[in-house]
């Protein structure tokens, strides 16, 4: 059961073989188990996540169960989840019980009735590619624990890497699904933005963030973004369109797809045998019908840097709510009003929070708006409208999803250029608003690979499908990490 697909554990929950108590029970057992060394849940609440399941077996047993009544899943610490602390991985809410839920847990449990195991460990405020700026400490990467299972996203990937749960939910605002499902063998998604509603998932970078599954497998987030996706009129950027089922074209055959790849992503700045996997990876998809050409997406050299202005920009805003008046920290010594506010701030945030608070500020400001804040919003336009010429070429785009395996802890960390080039192939993505994903293609030294693919806007089915053809045709998703 452990390692079981979405799809076995809906059939065998269907077949009455196994409770969503016994199963939710088996998850909370090993969560209890190796938690302690992995750190991948802040989280953990047996009797709540025991009480949805309760209510789930109601369901199945009255034969109004969904596809997914009664799964176990973890969900990442940026969604406000109705009675759960809610902490986005931060001192400044450490002690924050959320009164609402997101509209992701919401259709989650209201109307899939998955049953939540707990909240994941991510990097604060989702700043962050190692999980290491949690105010919670580092999580272990399950394939080797001296390294990091990549961020900000890195509780959801480790949990699903060593089988605490059998999925997760991750948010990505600049690679935080892709990056570390590829750091720890998992699928993981990335919706068009706007296709996910971002109400009461807590705000990083407003126009970027974009929650999505991650999985073992393409077919398991298919399922899990069927859950997640629909408009929401309390997210003003949430899309209004019909609903589609991700499964639906998972089984269509390869035959004639345009691999696009960008001569950007295969120049230098990845290592040697990262790039060996990838292209072995395209080598298979040439078996499985599919043609390459090569396209060029000319700006996306300026990803980072675009982004390192325009994300700072909106979090310095985003994160102003923060002042210790409302919820939250609050310091607990101040003689005045502005004290309150200055110590509130400078005790509840960690480092990379407020260096990127001060980068955006700083970009903001009176003078050097023009200068950083537009000039990168204008790149962003270049990048955005490099991926349209490219997409007249080709149905897909592929590439590595991370320039490296999994790195040390630490080894990293005192360094922020080197920290954000974690998300080179990654950003760019976001910045476009596009679907993206990233699939386990290989290993070297033990240590997991990912395949990225991206799609043109709202073609995430054709992505869940050019993944899982690939999956049917590879086992590297079957490989599970051992952690005992
Ligand atoms: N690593 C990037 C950052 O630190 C992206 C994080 C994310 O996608 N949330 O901003």
């Amino acid at each position: 059961m452990i390692n079981a697909s979405l799809k076995q554990l809906s059939q065998a929950l269907a077949a009455k073989q196994i409770s969503s108590v016994e199963l939710s029970t088996l998850f909370l057992d090993r969560i209890e188990r190796l938690n302690p060394t992995l750190n991948a849940f802040v989280t953990v609440d047996r009797e709540k996540s025991l009480k949805m399941a309760i209510a789930a077996d109601v369901r199945i047993a009255a034969g109004t169960a969904g596809p997914l009544t009664g799964i176990p899943i973890a969900q990442k610490d940026i969604f406000c989840a109705e009675g759960w602390t809610t902490t986005c991985g931060s001192k400044m809410l450490a002690n924050f019980v959320s009164p609402y839920d997101a509209t992701v847990i919401h259709k989650m449990h209201a109307e899939a009735g998955l049953v939540s195991l707990g909240k994941t460990n991510m990097d604060e405020f989702a700043m962050g590619s190692s999980n290491e700026t949690s105010f919670f400490g580092p999580v272990r990467n399950p394939w080797d624990s001296s390294r990091v299972p990549g961020g900000s996203s890195g509780g959801s990937a480790a949990a699903v890497a060593a089988r605490l749960a059998p999925a997760a939910t991750g948010t990505d605002t600049g690679g935080s699904i892709r990056q570390p499902a590829a750091l720890c063998n998992l699928t993981g998604l990335k919706p068009t933005y706007g296709v996910v509603s971002r109400y009461g998932m807590i705000a990083f970078a407003s126009s970027l963030d974009q929650a999505g599954p991650m999985a073992a497998s393409a077919e398991d987030c298919a399922l899990l973004l069927n859950t997640m996706v629909g408009f929401d009129e309390r997210d003003s950027t949430s899309l209004d369109r019909p609903v589609e089922d991700y499964t639906r074209d998972l089984e269509k055959p390869l035959n004639g797809l345009r691999i696009g790849l960008p001569k950007e992503f295969f120049g230098e700045g990845c290592d040697a045998e990262v790039m060996a996997a990838v292209r072995a990876a395209i080598a298979e998809y040439e078996k499985l019908g599919a043609t390459t050409v090569e396209v060029s997406l000319p700006n996306s050299h300026l990803s980072v840097p675009a982004y390192y202005v325009i994300a700072p920009a909106e979090a310095s805003s985003n994160l102003s709510r923060f002042d210790g008046v409302r919820y939250g920290y609050r310091a607990p010594e101040y003689d005045n009003l502005e004290q309150m506010y200055e110590k509130t701030r400078a005790q509840g945030f960690g480092a990379e929070v407020k260096r990127r608070i001060m980068i955006g500020a700083y970009v903001l400001s009176h003078g050097y708006y023009d200068a950083y804040y537009l000039q990168a919003q204008r790149i962003r336009r270049l990048i955005a409208d490099d991926f349209v010429e490219a997409f007249k070429h080709c149905d897909v785009i592929m590439g590595p999803t991370s320039p490296s395996t999994a790195f040390k802890l630490g080894e990293k960390a005192a360094d922020p250029v080197q920290m954000y080039l974690s998300d080179i192939y990654t950003i760019a993505v976001n910045l476009a608003g596009l679907p993206g994903m990233s699939v386990p293609c290989g290993f070297v030294d033990g240590l997991p690979v990912g395949l990225q693919l991206i799609g043109n806007y709202f073609a995430e089915g054709q992505l869940l499908n050019v993944a899982h053809r690939y999956q049917q045709a590879t086992d590297w998703h079957q490989r599970w990490a051992v952690v005992e």
